[in-house]
């Protein structure tokens, strides 16, 4: 199932995707499902990022094509940085190319969404705390990575954090999915969570013997090979197989600086 946060006349909702509509929910999905008679066309509705994170924990060097890429020997744990709930970013709300960068990069990530406040989820719990799966472009100032020696200002950009279009609770085998960016048309990025380094299930027990995670927090799992630089203009799409396509474009930060972000 495919669910979806979207706005109309101007206020949130929750919602199921039917085919080419959907289902208003009574309340947030990670809550509990409770279907209305109400349905909107899809394409009539503005869709939101699917859900409000508390934080994105995000995994760095986790495939093994992107270690070999940048010259990483096989980590033993991998990297875990944090993007801040201000970061995030929906399907076709613009990426804002700051004024203060001067190399932005996409990578496409599989994205896992939790469905219920937990710490220290042992293996065998860790189902029940899954709620599902969504695209996840974990876009990057990759010139202030460099500079800055830890990510927090390259990674943690307004619509940095960028998610969607909807959270799939089947995608099928989460460790066997294709992960595909595409920049203008143009394939940039092709693999498969086969290549991840800690698999989906065991990167949530992993997080949560670090931190507590809320309803509706966001793991996105990392980036495979082929990383590159975005500009004002373009169009990305990250597409995850068994769940969609997250297109988003590039804009240019305003000359005398964006608005604070309007993360609904
Ligand atoms: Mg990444």
């Amino acid at each position: 199932m495919q669910f979806v946060r979207f706005q109309v006349d101007g206020e949130v909702r929750y919602g199921a995707v039917e085919g080419d509509r959907v289902r208003e929910l009574l309340r947030p999905f990670v809550e509990c499902v409770m279907p209305m008679a109400t349905t909107y066309p899809l394409d009539d509705v503005l869709l939101l990022p699917p859900c409000r994170p508390s934080k994105m924990v995000c995994l760095g060097v986790n495939y093994r094509d992107h270690a070999e890429e940048m010259g990483h020997d096989l980590p033993a744990e991998p990297v875990l940085f944090l993007k801040p709930a201000t970061a995030l970013a929906g399907p076709g709300q613009p990426i804002v190319y700051p004024q203060m960068a001067g190399r932005v990069d996409h990578e496409a990530e599989l994205a896992i969404v939790i469905g219920k406040r937990c710490r220290h989820v042992p293996p065998r719990k860790v189902d029940e705390v899954i709620f599902g799966y969504t695209c996840f472009n974990d876009v990057t100032a990759r010139d202030l990575q460099a500079k800055d020696g830890q990510w927090s200002r390259a990674k943690g950009f307004d619509t940095f954090g960028v998610i969607g279009p909807w959270i799939e609770t089947e995608p099928g085998n989460p460790d066997r999915l294709a992960v595909t960016c595409r920049l203008n048309g143009e394939v940039r990025q092709h693999s498969s969570t086969a290549q991840l380094i800690v698999d989906c299930r065991a990167i949530v027990c992993w997080v949560s013997r670090i931190m507590t995670l809320e309803a509706g927090d966001v793991i996105a799992t990392g980036t495979p090979s082929g990383i590159g630089p975005m500009e004002p203009g373009d169009e990305v799409e990250v597409e995850v197989e068994g769940i969609g396509i997250l297109r988003n474009t590039v804009e240019a930060e305003r000359e005398k600086g964006a608005k604070p972000a309007r993360v609904v």
